[in-house]
């Protein structure tokens, strides 16, 4: 037994069983093998054609559908998105430390190591009041801030720190 399957005039998919393919042909030459849809008896052999065109749309569905953008092409996908989505936002803040940094080392006296003795200096009124950096080991920042000078660690930036 072999099964076909088939296709009439009207476009009707269905499936027959015949003995073998030499039967099929004569009984469909015959007009024995009808649509069971329309009852038509021109029908051909769909030879899985529209199996296959089936296949084949969900073949293209499934690579429309959304993949990890890891796994997309490179050709289709030049900049993977994770990290396009990312990357601007780090830059911007990474631009604004700098500038923050480069607004405090421009307009900020570089004190060093005395940072702790100018900015005591200046909190107990002995020197005038002005923008200074410098460094600041942990017991000192400690000190500092429990004398209740206010201070903040001067930012790094990412590639500063390798
Ligand atoms: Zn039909």
């Amino acid at each position: 037994m072999i099964r076909y399957a088939l296709i009439c005039q009207q476009g009707h998919e269905f499936e027959s069983w015949f003995q073998d393919s030499v039967a099929y042909d004569k009984q469909a030459k015959r007009g024995l093998v009808s649509c069971p849809h329309c009852g038509a008896v021109k029908v051909e052999k769909a030879i899985m054609a529209p199996r296959l065109s089936t296949t084949a749309k969900k073949r293209a569905k499934s690579v429309d559908a959304p993949m990890p953008a890891s796994e997309a092409p490179p050709v289709s996908a030049p900049a993977p998105a994770p990290v396009a989505m990312i990357s601007p936002q780090e830059q911007e803040i990474r631009t604004k430390l700098k500038e923050l940094r480069d607004h405090l080392t421009k307009n900020a006296d570089n004190v060093g190591a005395k940072f702790p003795d100018e900015a005591r200096k200046m909190h107990y009124g002995e020197t005038e009041h002005r923008s200074i950096y410098g460094v600041a080991s942990p017991e000192e920042a400690k000190e500092l801030s429990e004398e209740g000078i206010e201070f903040h660690p001067l930012p790094s930036l990412p590639d500063e720190r390798n």
